[in-house]
């Protein structure tokens, strides 16, 4: 998923849950389940770590994609009387944490963190590789529309 729909979603379980602790928690989790769903980026991740081919525009679209979710959620913060700015934060935290987490993996390839790594695509892989992906351009619309209702939430 975009890191703006993990921020989003880690958004909405932090101001839903009962403080900063659980709201870390559940938004890491949310990131593992809904990593699930197949979201069209497979293509661009074996282009990068297989193919070696279109690495820039990976790349690019990694950045892109974490420069939106910072505006979007500098734009909820700003534009909500959120309850506890501290939950809505964790929850943010705990759902973008896991790609952070990876993509310190993918640069440093450290044993540290290979286990977390492999898990991590166990979760986001597990549908895609036994049913296909489905195309990108249809899944940012999907988390587009899915964006627009979670920040009814808040
Ligand atoms: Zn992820």
């Amino acid at each position: 998923m975009t890191l703006t729909t993990h921020a989003t979603l880690g958004a909405v379980i932090g101001h839903t849950v009962g403080g900063p602790f659980l709201a870390f928690v559940f938004g890491f989790i949310s990131h593992f389940l809904i990593d699930m769903v197949p979201h069209g980026d497979t293509g661009l991740a074996d282009n990068y770590k297989i193919h070696k081919r279109n690495r820039k525009t990976a790349l690019a679209y990694v950045m892109i994609d974490a420069v939106i979710a910072i505006l979007f959620v500098l734009l909820l913060a700003n534009t909500r009387d959120l309850i506890s700015l501290r939950t809505f934060s964790w929850g943010i935290v705990g759902g973008v944490l896991p790609d952070l987490i990876v993509g310190v993996y993918e640069i440093t390839k450290t044993p540290l963190l290979k286990w977390f790594n492999t898990l991590h695509f166990a979760f986001h892989d597990f549908f895609v590789k036994r049913k296909g992906d489905v195309p990108l351009y249809y899944a940012l619309l999907a988390q587009v529309v899915l964006i627009a209702y979670l920040q009814t939430k808040l």
